[in-house]
């Protein structure tokens, strides 16, 4: 049987992706030696380091001013690191969900933090709107894509202050404007490598404002003078990045990923919005995720829940269950996604509906 892998992270990747890490464990850049058993500091690596700064480079069209860092420590890391950095009166953050909230209860630690605006009131199945950027801010946070609650502010935006994105779960999904942001960051095992590295994207003119103390592996200047090579890095998953970054390439880039991936979420939210059975928790259009969708038994068929989960496993879907915090199901449709893999799923959607008729 097919499997058809719908986890949220660490999910799918592509197969080009997994058969050349494969290779290199075996035998890198045919040095007969392991990627996992080479120094961070051999040639052969740091031509891996170069080639996967340039693409992120080449495919976001980064411009002149930016340096891009492969980091560990996770999205996780990054919510202490943008304060430590950035915040000396004041930082703004929109609290979209359990990931948000996260990198605000940090900010807080180092100073005066303002929530701008925030969907909590209805369990973050929306994106706040009307909401004003405090001109006095020191930057504005916002998580472009709720994993969890399958929300996604999908442009964009403009701001009178730096603006910070934890882009963990989109970023490769639709072209972005970097010169509108200051600072992007995410975890790498949602959309481009397995979990370990976390790249981060950094308009060098905003550091150096702050008049902290910052740890030295907390600094971004550490890194952005050691090009990502200060302390070790996480060697395989940047090997297995640029792999991704290679498909990307040869898979026409990002435009081509945005056109498929509205496709393959278009054809989904169709069949939740038809299929009596089912309904979507976000039902503001302009808010859903192109890349987690999630969605829950409609009304009069809660008791079903398990049941379908259950004919879905049968049916080879893995890792459809919704997080804890929303329940039901989340299918998340990752660049590496095939359509196939959606039509399975409506399928398997229409054919639980005409059993229980
Ligand atoms: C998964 C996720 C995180 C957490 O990432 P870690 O690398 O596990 O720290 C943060 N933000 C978003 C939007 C995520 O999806």
């Amino acid at each position: 049987m097919k499997i058809h892998n719908f986890y949220a992270g660490p999910s799918i990747l592509p197969d080009y992706t997994i058969e050349n890490t494969a290779k290199a464990i075996h035998n890198f850049a045919g040095t007969g030696l392991s990627i996992m058993e080479i120094s961070h500091r051999s040639k052969e690596f740091i031509a891996v380091v170069d080639e996967a700064v340039a693409l992120f480079k080449e495919l976001l069209q980064i411009p002149e001013g930016y340096s891009v860092l492969f980091l560990g420590g996770g999205a996780s890391t990054q919510f202490a690191m943008v304060p430590f950095n950035l915040l000396n009166k004041k930082a703004a953050y929109l609290n979209t969900g359990v990931w948000a909230k996260k990198a605000i209860k940090e900010a807080k630690m180092l100073g005066n933090t303002e929530v701008v605006a925030s969907s909590e009131d209805k369990n973050f199945n929306y994106i706040p709107k009307g909401f004003t950027i405090p001109t006095d801010a020191d930057y504005f946070h916002i998580t472009t894509n709720n994993t969890i609650y399958g929300t996604e502010i999908k442009f964009d935006m403009d701001s009178p202050v730096p603006l910070v994105a934890d882009m963990s779960s989109d970023i490769f999904s639709r072209p972005v404007d970097i010169s509108k942001y200051a600072l992007i960051y995410g975890g790498a095992q949602k959309n481009l490598a397995p979990a370990g590295v976390t790249f981060v994207i950094i308009r060098n003119d905003i550091l150096g404002k702050v008049n902290r103390v910052i740890p030295t592996m907390l600094n971004y200047q550490t890194h952005i003078e050691g090009e990502s090579m200060f302390n070790t890095p996480p060697v395989l998953p940047i090997f297995a990045a640029l792999q991704t970054l290679k498909w990307l390439k040869n898979n026409g880039g990002i435009e081509n990923m945005q056109k498929v991936n509205i496709k393959k979420a278009g054809l989904l939210y169709s069949e939740i919005d038809r299929n009596p059975m089912f309904k979507a928790t976000v039902t503001d259009q302009e808010d859903r995720s192109l890349m987690n969708i999630c969605f829950v038994m409609n009304n009069g068929f809660e008791d079903k829940e398990k049941a379908f989960f259950e004919f879905a496993t049968s049916k080879g879907m893995i890792g459809i269950k919704g997080h804890r915090s929303v329940g039901g199901f989340r299918a998340s449709t990752y660049n590496a996604l095939p359509i196939e893999s959606v039509q399975a799923l409506i399928d398997t959607m229409k054919e639980f509906e005409s059993l229980n008729q």
